[in-house]
């Protein structure tokens, strides 16, 4: 799982404003080798309709498919339905901005199509990019599909509403998303391992999430602790709540939002024993 994790994200490229106090590290680098591909598949897709198979319009969500989107009508529907749930559970407003997605029925389209357009790019299942204010998604029919469309849309989602996104919070909350909305809450695979260390008293540091600079450093714990900590704010406390969604608001509305994890030590001093607490009682 970690690796697969590691393998599929790499997103998008994005310099932050220097209003901003986060540290820098706790962004995404700006990969400028990335650019000219990019622009290579912006001159090659914008305007066309013609060449895909189906084109359908759900929500946010622009899709373009080399097959019939008809089989996955319930799927994109409920994928559009992500940015009322980013912004009912985080209230990050929806931007104006559709997200393109490019879906391949066949894993040796995808990776051709890939491999053409975005030459200098790692392989991996599922793609998020953004540039020049277009965020595009690809993906393929794989046993994870719907994972990763959620995952990637989720970035794709609040880096159309936020002019940034910290890193570990980014995968966080995407890897948050990604499960089915029904079992978001007690269905994620990284719960049983989170539980199990707070038994032992164990509180991931966020403070070291905060200081990743790349999804290289981003390994499978690194995943699950961004995973928790989200999971703990959206679920624990109501303070640790409104810490997140008032730092969601702060990036938003472009006022410098400070490090999350003074806010959470601020509003809440035991944090780390609730943080335990929340895994140790979560029983649903
Ligand atoms: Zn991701």
């Amino acid at each position: 799982m970690r690796d697969e994790k590691r393998r599929r994200q790499f997103d998008s490229s994005w310099t932050p404003p220097s209003a901003f106090c986060l540290p820098p590290s706790a962004f995404f680098l700006v990969l400028a080798i990335w650019l000219g591909a990019v622009a290579v598949w912006n001159r090659s897709t914008r305007g066309e309709s013609g060449g895909w198979h189906d084109t359908r319009t759900f929500g946010p969500l622009v899709c373009r498919a080399d097959f019939s989107l008809e089989s996955i009508d319930p799927v994109l529907r409920q994928l559009a339905q992500l940015q009322i749930d980013l912004n009912d559970r985080l209230g990050v407003r929806p931007a104006a901005e559709p997200i393109e997605l490019y879906l391949f029925r066949q894993e040796w389209t995808y990776r051709n199509t890939l491999s053409r357009h975005f030459p200098n790019v790692p392989y991996r299942r599922a793609l998020y990019v953004k540039t020049g204010g277009r965020g595009m998604v690809f993906a393929y029919w794989s046993r994870e599909f719907e994972i990763d469309l959620r995952h990637e849309c989720t970035h794709a989602l609040l880096h159309a509403a936020l002019p940034v996104v910290p890193l570990w919070l980014d995968e966080g909350l995407a890897e948050y998303f990604e499960i089915a909305p029904d079992e978001r809450a007690s269905g994620s695979p990284y719960l049983s391992g989170v539980r199990w260390m707070a038994r032992f008293g164990i509180t991931p540091r966020l403070e070291k999430l905060e200081k990743k600079i790349d999804v290289g450093q981003m390994g499978g714990s690194e995943y699950r602790d961004s995973w928790a900590w989200v999971h703990f704010m959206l679920h624990g406390p109501q303070a640790a709540r409104e810490e997140l969604t008032g730092y969601l608001g702060d990036i938003q509305n472009h006022c410098p939002p400070g490090l999350l994890s003074q806010r959470l030590q601020q509003r809440l001093p035991d944090c780390d024993r609730q943080f335990g607490s929340h895994f140790k009682s979560w029983t649903r």
